[in-house]
């Protein structure tokens, strides 16, 4: 299976600003030599050598994710800004699927807010099924569009075949080859993250999650939920520091995911539900800090990585 990061960013939209852009302009350009200017190679090369916090940006959408199973379903997690993203890039190819699986993890604007936009919903043939542990999810969703919120609704405008599927507050669902699991983490009102497992490759996705000493605990319960997991996507929010500062806000800390994933043996940990109060260089050095301290905290196997708006990773 393959995933797709959409959306990135927690709790709000984060468009790139002037003076962000300014910033990075200026930073490229007093690193800019006379001969990397010479050839239309040399500027290749130049380019290429950037920082990634120079040469691009993480992305300003709220969270979503796709999730592309081995026999080719499309399950995606949560409908926030990202969603658009996907819908806007779908209707112009042409070529994606005509069915949709959505879960949520919970209802905060920056899950849900990208629902609106997502054009599948809105045309006949297409099918969405929606799923969440939430009960009476269906009115959460369905009232979140209607005036004076959304200008249309989902009954009167969105032609496609939806059909929504509450689950148990714990169980296991079965979607194309996969295996999907779920359980309630600690987020201000509740949240759930997800274990997809297909074909023998599991991903876990918690994006929004307050890491406490109950999941760190090595209980038969957490070790079939966290343990033997290939990819991880996990609420990083905050540096250590504000996450303490934080407290109870419902967000984790890049060291303490390194510590949590490192400690499961999670293969791949991403860092994701960026601050939108940070800029892309310290993201990027988030992540260098995060990648020092699992070099010397004992998981030098852990690879960590930046979840980044567009970028597609294999389980
Ligand atoms: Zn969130
Ligand atoms: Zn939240």
């Amino acid at each position: 299976m393959t995933f797709k990061f959409w959306g990135v960013r927690g709790s709000i939209p984060t468009p790139l600003t002037n003076d962000r852009l300014k910033r990075k302009i200026s930073a490229i350009v007093q690193r800019m030599r006379p001969r990397d200017l010479e050839s239309p190679s040399a500027r290749e090369a130049f380019m290429a050598d950037l920082p990634d916090w120079l040469f691009g940006t993480p992305g300003g959408n709220t969270t979503c994710l796709e999730v592309i199973l081995s026999d080719g379903t499309h399950v995606l997690f949560d409908a926030g800004s990202g969603l658009r993203e996907l819908s806007t890039a779908r209707l112009q190819s042409d070529t994606g699927p005509n069915a949709y699986h959505l879960f949520f993890t919970h209802f905060h604007y920056d899950h849900l807010q990208g629902l609106p936009f997502f054009a599948p919903a809105y045309i006949p043939g297409y099918t969405v099924r929606f799923y969440s542990p939430v009960s009476g999810f269906e009115d959460i969703v369905r009232n979140q569009m209607r005036h004076p919120y959304f200008p249309v609704t989902m009954d009167g405008f969105m032609k496609g075949d939806l059909s929504f599927h509450e689950l148990p507050t714990s169980g296991v669902i079965h979607i194309g080859t996969a295996v999907i699991r779920w359980r309630r983490v600690n987020h201000p009102g509740g949240a759930y993250a997800y274990r997809i497992e297909d074909n023998g490759r599991v991903l876990v996705f918690a994006p929004d999650v307050e890491l406490s000493d109950r999941e760190f605990e090595r209980n038969e319960s957490n070790r079939s939920f966290f343990g033997s997991v290939h990819s991880m996507v996990l609420d990083a929010q905050y540096t250590l520091g504000e996450a303490i500062e934080k407290y109870d806000w419902g967000h984790s800390s890049y060291s303490l995911d390194v510590d949590f994933a490192g400690g499961w043996r999670v293969r791949k940990l991403y860092l994701f539900h960026h601050e939108p109060l940070y800029e892309d260089r310290k993201l990027y050095r988030n992540l260098q800090a995060a990648r020092w301290y699992a070099a010397r905290s004992g998981h030098e196997s852990l690879e960590v990585h930046m979840a980044v708006e567009g970028s597609v990773h294999r389980v």
